[in-house]
């Protein structure tokens, strides 16, 4: 595989020119986001009207936003959405009126633990307008009148989400999903799709894979509704996948399990992480806190399909605030990250299944120079209880790491022993 592209450099730049852009569930920030993309692979944009039925939601009106602040009784403006798009309660309806202080404080949102950062909140299917502030910024407020402008529309238009479809030599489909609905915040949101974008530029490189790689880039809930929706009658081809969020800060991995546990995608991220020998933890599926295996591992659905992060959502203090800032996610990190999501995909590959060329017996491997006539030396054992696990379990159905896991021996060591076999002519690898 080449590894030369996808450079935290490269990542980094992706990060600075996506992170000013102000995103929602729906409107023109979303669209810029899968343009930018879009230069790097070749997205499928797609665009659900307003109004759409999905499960049991509906698509909403498409907002967008082109400037908003407030002004205070001096006529200074205080508040400037062009500063920070995080000013503005998300799908704030337009306004456009002078008020009091005490009318005003009604629609000011704050984090008053964190008084120094502006909170991210978002108001998607109440009708409502806000903005948000440090609790410094609220504290400052002295009576008067203010005035408070929001030049925003919540019109009848679309939901735009983007997909890609990498196929493979089986109809069998790994789904990987991020979204791309939050504002102007890294971690939690930026680093999912840019590290998506990356791995799926790296699968496009490949030959062709065993499974089909499908990427989709979608707002949060809402999106997966929609695609859960119109992909109803193909779901059952999802056999894996993960959901990308938080995996660009510097913590250690997190995998959340998928729903059902013991899946396809759980075995092979265990696998994965556990011979990569950096640190890492494993949880359980939580409905109760999460992204959009919410939906996808819905009951109805409970698709095996789990999630990679580094630092869960709400876990980290910069979570959901103007601090969640391109000084939290790094290019070097997310590179780590996307190493892992790499390793779990040619983990997932059936590249690693072989089959015995003499599953009758086992073959003499003395005669063939594999096996110490007067019994293994000391060091030896290791290699020929793994040139006997390798061999037994070579029937199509066992991949290298399923052996390694079931034998308790290192995975490097049960490869080196297949290809050993392999130039003996005792297994050969199953396409
Ligand atoms: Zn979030």
């Amino acid at each position: 595989m080449n590894m030369a592209r996808a450079t935290p450099k490269e990542m980094d730049q992706l990060l600075r020119r996506l992170f000013p852009i102000c995103r929602s569930i729906t409107g023109d920030g979303v669209r810029e986001t899968l343009r930018i993309l879009k230069e790097h692979i070749p997205l499928v944009i797609r665009e659900v009207p307003s109004g759409t039925k999905a499960l049991d939601w509906t698509v909403p009106r498409e907002w967008n936003i082109r400037d908003a602040y407030i002004k205070d009784p001096s006529g200074k403006k205080i508040i400037d959405f062009r500063k920070n798009n995080l000013h503005v309660l998300n799908y704030s309806a337009p306004v456009r009126a002078k008020m009091p202080l005490t009318e005003l404080r009604k629609h000011i949102y704050t984090l008053p633990r964190q008084p120094d950062l502006i909170p991210y909140k978002t108001s998607y299917y109440k009708r409502n307008w806000g903005f948000c502030m440090t609790e410094r910024q609220r504290k400052g407020l002295t009576n008067g009148t203010y005035e408070a402008v929001i030049d925003s529309s919540l019109k009848k238009g679309s939901l735009t989400y983007g997909e890609l479809v990498i196929k493979g030599t089986t109809k069998e489909e790994i789904l990987f999903s991020t979204y791309v609905c939050h504002p102007s915040m890294a971690n939690d949101n930026l680093s999912g799709p840019v590290l998506l974008a990356m791995l799926a530029k790296r699968l496009l490189r490949r030959k062709p894979m065993r499974y089909t790689y499908r990427f989709i880039f979608i707002p949060e809930t809402i999106g997966s509704i929609v695609w859960l929706s119109r992909n109803r009658s193909t779901l059952n081809r999802v056999v894996g996948g993960l959901v990308a969020t938080c995996v660009g800060d510097r913590g250690p991995l997190t995998y959340k399990r998928s729903r059902r546990g013991d899946t396809l995608i759980d075995r092979a991220v265990e696998e994965t992480l556990s011979g990569s020998k950096i640190p890492y933890r494993t949880i359980d599926f939580d409905p109760a806190a999460g992204s959009d295996e919410r939906q996808l591992c819905s009951p109805g659905f409970n698709l095996p399909i789990g999630s990679l992060m580094r630092t869960p959502y709400g876990r980290y203090p910069q979570y959901h605030t103007s601090a969640d800032d391109l000084s939290v996610v790094r290019g070097t990190y997310l590179r780590e990250t996307l190493d892992r999501y790499t390793d779990i995909v040619a983990e997932l590959e059936g590249d690693e299944y072989y089959e015995s060329l003499s599953p009758y017996g086992e073959p003499q491997l003395g005669r063939r120079g594999l096996y110490s006539a007067i019994g293994p030396a000391k060091n030896e054992g290791v290699r020929e209880s793994a040139m006997l696990t390798v061999l037994n379990y070579s029937d199509g159905k066992h991949t290298l790491a399923s052996i390694a896991r079931r034998s308790k021996l290192p995975l490097a060591e049960v490869r080196r022993v297949a290809d050993i076999l392999v130039k003996h002519q005792l297994i050969r690898r199953v396409a």
